[in-house]
């Protein structure tokens, strides 16, 4: 499969960064979590301390940076990105580090991917705000101390089962985002509508929702795309008719499969008989990697019940069957 090429590929972050809410009343959803923000964002202010570092799990998407983004707004500091692969060497976080302000939100995206020596030197970082670092080698070898402004970490990751539970243990916020529900993504998509100046019918916003996985990274994409067909073919406003056409187009169906989750499904009932197949089987099968059919392609599948996950392994489900048009013998929610 060309994952790149995919228009509901999560892991391809070609945002437009104009459609960026830049405060928590701007950012759609996920209600619980804005409500605790704001009071931890109020109180470490109250105090005039930094927010206390966030670990923010869930698949991509879900607006992990964005929240980034927000805190470091909200609390007056500048946002650092950067991923868990990128830092290579301790030399790597400590130049980062110790180019902080204070109130800065350093983002370490993807962060249980970093390597072993780094996360120890983040641990006293996160704790004491001190650089641990050692110079040298053999017996010259010195460990120097160096003071760091009072920074938040804000760590994201599609996986917290990944995450080693010293590193886990410094986070004094942990949340997971959810996917979006249609309301949330309509809301989504008219928001970016106003902002890219474009008209939209409620409903066409609605059809749009209906086909983005539960994910605003999705629905946004589909809207610049949806927007480009209006410019062209339309008269520039997106109705209910021209939403659904365009997106007929681009291959996604009423659901917001495309043919990379057909295809495992496909898999799952034609070549392992509905299972429980073990996911490397899967991916195998599909030549992709496990980890990309679990983290991209697994959650919306989950979500919609066209797959379960079983200790054995993944398993099609009566909706699989029906969705593909297939007789369910004796398979399906047995
Ligand atoms: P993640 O870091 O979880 O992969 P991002 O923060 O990069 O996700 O968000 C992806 C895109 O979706 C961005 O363009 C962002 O503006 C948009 N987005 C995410 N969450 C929301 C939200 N709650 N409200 C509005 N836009 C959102």
């Amino acid at each position: 499969m060309e994952e790149l090429d995919r228009l509901v590929d999560t892991s391809n972050r070609d945002d437009d960064l104009s459609l960026r809410p830049a405060t928590l009343e701007d950012f759609t959803g996920q209600t619980p979590i804005k409500n605790k923000l704001k009071i931890y964002i109020q109180a470490a202010k109250n105090r005039t301390e930094p927010l206390d570092h966030c670990l923010f799990y869930g698949p991509p998407g879900l607006g992990k940076t964005t929240l980034a983004g927000i805190i470091a707004r909200e609390m007056g500091g500048d946002l650092r990105i950067t991923t868990g692969p990128a830092l290579e060497k301790t030399g790597d976080l400590a130049a980062l580090l110790s180019n902080l302000q204070d109130n800065d939100v350093l983002f370490i995206d993807e962060i249980h991917r970093l390597n072993s020596s780094i996360e120890e030197v983040l641990y006293s970082a996160m704790e004491d705000f001190v650089l641990h670092i050692m110079v040298g080698k053999g017996p010259l070898a010195r460990n120097i101390c160096l003071p760091l402004p009072r920074f938040t970490l804000v760590g994201a990751t599609t996986r917290l089962g990944l995450l080693t539970s010293p590193l886990r243990d410094r986070f004094g916020i942990v949340e997971q985002l959810a996917l979006y529900g249609r309301e949330d993504l309509s809301s989504i998509v008219i928001r970016g509508c106003s902002v890219l100046k474009v008209e939209i019918d409620l409903e066409a916003s609605f059809r749009i929702a209906d086909r983005s996985r539960g994910t605003p990274r999705i629905a946004l994409r589909i809207l610049r795309r949806v927007r480009d067909v209006a410019e062209v073919s339309g008269n520039g406003r997106i109705t209910e008719k021209l939403a659904q056409e365009a997106m007929d187009m681009l291959g996604l169906d009423e659901m917001g499969l495309d043919d990379g989750d057909r295809k495992i499904l496909e898999g799952i009932v034609d070549l392992f008989d509905g299972g429980p197949v073990g996911l490397s089987t899967i991916a195998a099968a599909l030549n992709e990697e496990p980890q990309t059919v679990e983290d991209i392609y697994e959650p919306y599948l989950l979500q919609l019940g066209l797959l379960e996950r079983t200790p054995r392994g993944r398993k099609a489900t009566s909706r699989t069957y029906s969705y593909l048009g297939r007789k369910c013998d004796n398979h399906g929610e047995q």
